[in-house]
């Protein structure tokens, strides 16, 4: 299938990596990818052509953090501090959940994210067969993995949980190449020293990428200092040799300088998830520092017990506007900065140098936001107008891998009501 897409604004990238706005310019899609953005007397022909007159395109954005059946327990536990909040509201629920459930969730959630415009999606919870399934069916891009956990010691490493680790990534196929599997360790606390090393030695092997929590309360972060003799959880996972191969770290709420230069050198990236940080009260990210130090920062949401959306453009803005008040400094995080943590840094995070820019031989996942709105009402700056003005109903159509899956308010791999009324017999049965 190929498109042409005409009278739109553009947010290209140009050969510097730097963003180019170019105005009532045409851009083609042949198959997954972009071929063509310039004038229209040089474009190619297509099978469809759209008049996407009063649309920016944007490249899709990439939600670099989630745990899409987390829909299921959507604000559940609210106004409880985290501990609390996960053992007493959000484990004994979770506990209940079969793979149908989980399957019900991931759908509604890839429903919230096509609809608000995120076309590459880190996805971390129990059954990622039954979500890699959904985001294959749907046509989303995700990486998915099976969560790596164990307890303090060796023995209590649920019985197999490497060996499913491990036939995750090596089994799990996708002719298209669109859901990935990678390797995740939960996080510092739930792992041990035997279980980190295999993990790391397994992604070594298999090329993939890590994907864990760090530091996201200072609890956790002192406990690892404690247990580790004052190794950081940073520190304890180089000494494991996971940041020897790519790894990315959500939270990161309580890095120190020397773990900043630790992740830089190893080429680490950190997730910022600004609301779920907030609405838990854990603190926020050193994203300036960070980024000072070298380290690639991607945006996620976490998930929807904790958010409570998915709504990349929610954060997007409160992440502008925290990194900014925190420096005390209106010049730092600048929508530039913003956009390109919420697309191409995050892919890159994720291990995926063929998506987050619209520019020629890129993956053709792209999203056009409408400008029809009083509040896009006039757009003199577009990446301005992106990160500050637009919600993520604005979001009119999002394309994945060259198809459209969402397209003002309808869905084409998706039966919305359908989902919503699977998903409330699930609730039934949990919340009885
Ligand atoms: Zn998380």
């Amino acid at each position: 299938m190929s498109y042409k897409f005409k009278n739109c604004i553009i947010l290209a990238t140009d050969e510097n990596g730097i963003f180019n706005v170019l105005r009532h310019e045409v851009l083609c899609v042949k198959n997954d990818k972009i071929v063509y953005i310039g004038p229209e007397g040089d474009a190619p022909a297509c099978e469809n052509e759209k008049d996407m007159k009063g649309c920016i395109f944007m490249p899709g954005i990439v939600n670099a953090h989630c745990h899409g059946p987390m829909t299921l327990l959507r604000g559940v536990g609210g106004g409880l501090a985290l501990q609390e909040w996960l053992e007493k509201a959000i484990f004994p629920i979770e506990d209940k959940l079969t793979p149908l459930d989980v399957e019900r969730g991931e759908r509604l959630a890839v429903m919230e994210m096509l609809a608000s415009g995120v076309t590459y999606v880190s996805e971390m919870y129990d059954f990622p067969k039954t979500t890699g399934m959904v985001l294959k069916e749907t046509g989303m891009r995700a990486n998915i993995c099976r969560v790596g956990l164990s307890f303090s010691e060796e023995t209590q490493i649920p019985p197999g949980r490497f060996e499913e680790c491990v036939e995750l990534v090596r089994d799990w196929k996708d002719p298209d190449d669109r859901v990935r599997a990678e390797f995740c360790l939960h996080s510092e606390y739930l792992t041990n020293e035997g279980f980190a090393r295999k993990i790391a030695e397994a992604n070594h092997d298999y090329k993939a990428t890590v994907n864990i929590h760090v530091s996201e309360t200072k609890k956790e972060h002192e406990e690892c200092k404690a247990r580790h003799a004052g190794l950081t959880p940073i520190a304890y996972l180089e000494k494991c040799g996971i940041l020897d191969n790519r790894t990315y770290a959500a939270h990161c709420v309580w890095v120190e300088p020397q773990d900043m230069e630790i992740m830089a050198a190893k080429g680490t990236s950190a997730v910022f998830n600004p609301s779920s940080n907030c609405k838990l009260a854990s603190g926020f990210a050193p994203i300036t520092a960070l980024k000072k130090a070298g380290v690639n920062v991607g945006i996620g949401t976490d998930g929807t017990a904790s958010n409570d959306n998915l709504n990349m453009f929610e954060e997007m803005h409160l992440a502008s506007l925290l990194i900014k008040n925190t420096g005390r400094d209106a010049t730092l995080a600048t929508a530039e900065e913003i956009l390109k943590m919420a697309t191409v840094n995050g892919a890159r995070a994720m291990g995926r140098t063929d998506t987050g820019e619209l520019k020629c031989g890129m993956k053709a996942d792209i999203i056009a936001v409408s400008l029809d709105k009083p509040h896009m009402f006039p757009a003199f700056d577009i990446p301005n107008i992106l990160v500050y003005s637009a919600q993520a109903s604005d979001v009119v159509m999002t394309m994945v891998d060259g198809r459209i899956l969402y397209e003002n308010g309808e869905y084409t791999t998706l039966d919305a009501e359908k989902v919503k009324a699977e998903m409330q017999e699930s609730l039934n049965r949990i919340y009885n």
